[in-house]
């Protein structure tokens, strides 16, 4: 599925065919981009408008963690310049396609050189893990701005190498994109301030917030864990539910890549309201309510704000 629009494409075919005359027409070609997920395709575009074209394969407020890619999907990859995907387990199919697919371009693993936070042991609060907790890397490096700020710098200099004729450009836009997220950063620190301690305590459907934990000071619990496959056991779920109420835990998250279901039994049974929809592993269709990366996690910060200072 493509992020970007029919005229979009367009925009970038028109622009590569006026050319300046002399050039060799090879190096005004766009760059054909393919990211695994809607996200990466975002920050792709922030770098690089509409000179490159870009495709992610798991689209809007889809899921990434189970997806399995298609014929057609193997096409775009190996017809691909850069490929980025995410890693630390959240796209490995991405990574299996790129290596079936006989891609001879460049590819660019994200979160490569970040620091990392392990998920937490799930279902218990005493140190261990079994079951479905096993112990792993958090994959969801975006929901902390200054990391996402990192991904962009090294993607540009990734477009920089690629198309040496727009490396000034991709760096100034990279740049600029890189202040926005600063200020994202701080603005989620202000906005966060004044919730007391208490009542900084979230339950969403996966282990996705990490990061903003780690950043923010929010404490997030959920019922599955980093990945969003499998089903948590019927104790687990208990567990979680004795948890929230013991916790005096308020506000449930849907996810817009996930099902309702056991997040509504699970604010049913605990007395927890629910507090609306997340947009965690991906970005909203252009119409939705965060069709950005920025948008997304405005919307986020807005949505969780509200329902921990509500009363
Ligand atoms: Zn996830």
């Amino acid at each position: 599925m493509s992020l970007t629009s029919g005229r979009r494409w367009f925009v970038g075919i028109l622009a590569a065919a006026t050319v300046a005359p002399g050039l060799p027409a090879l190096a005004q070609k766009p760059l054909n981009v393919v990211t695994s997920f809607s996200i990466l395709a975002d920050l792709v575009r922030e770098i690089a408008g509409d000179t490159v074209r870009i495709q992610a394969l798991v689209g809007p407020d889809a899921d990434a963690h189970g997806y399995a890619p298609t014929p057609g999907d193997a096409r775009s990859v190996a017809a691909a310049d850069l490929v980025v995907v995410n890693g630390l387990g959240f796209d490995g199919w991405a990574e299996k396609l790129v290596r079936a697919s006989g891609f001879k371009g460049r590819l660019v693993v994200a979160s490569q050189g970040l620091a990392t936070i392990r998920a937490q042991a799930h279902g218990h609060s005493h140190g261990h893990s079994h079951g479905h907790g096993r112990a792993a890397v958090d994959p969801h490096v975006w929901q902390d701005p200054l990391r996402v700020r990192q991904i962009v710098a090294s993607l540009a200099d990734e477009l920089a190498a690629l198309d040496p004729s727009r490396a000034d450009a991709y760096r100034a836009r990279a740049g600029a994109f890189g202040r926005q997220l600063a200020e994202l950063d701080s603005w989620i620190m202000s906005e966060l301030a004044p919730i007391p301690a208490a009542r900084r305590k979230i339950v969403t459907s996966h282990d996705a917030f990490a990061y903003f934990e780690a950043r923010y000071g929010v404490d997030f619990k959920a019922p599955r864990g980093v990945n969003l496959d499998g089903e948590p056991s019927a104790g687990d779920v208990a567990r979680l539910i004795r948890e929230i109420r013991r916790e005096k835990v308020r506000i449930v998250f849907l996810e817009n890549v996930s099902s309702p279901r056991l997040i509504e039994q699970i604010a049913r049974e605990s007395g927890a309201q629910m507090g609306g929809r997340l947009f965690t592993d991906a970005l909203s269709g252009p119409d939705g309510p965060a069709p950005t990366y920025l948008a997304l996690m405005r919307h986020n910060v807005v949505r969780l704000r509200d329902a921990m200072l509500a009363e």
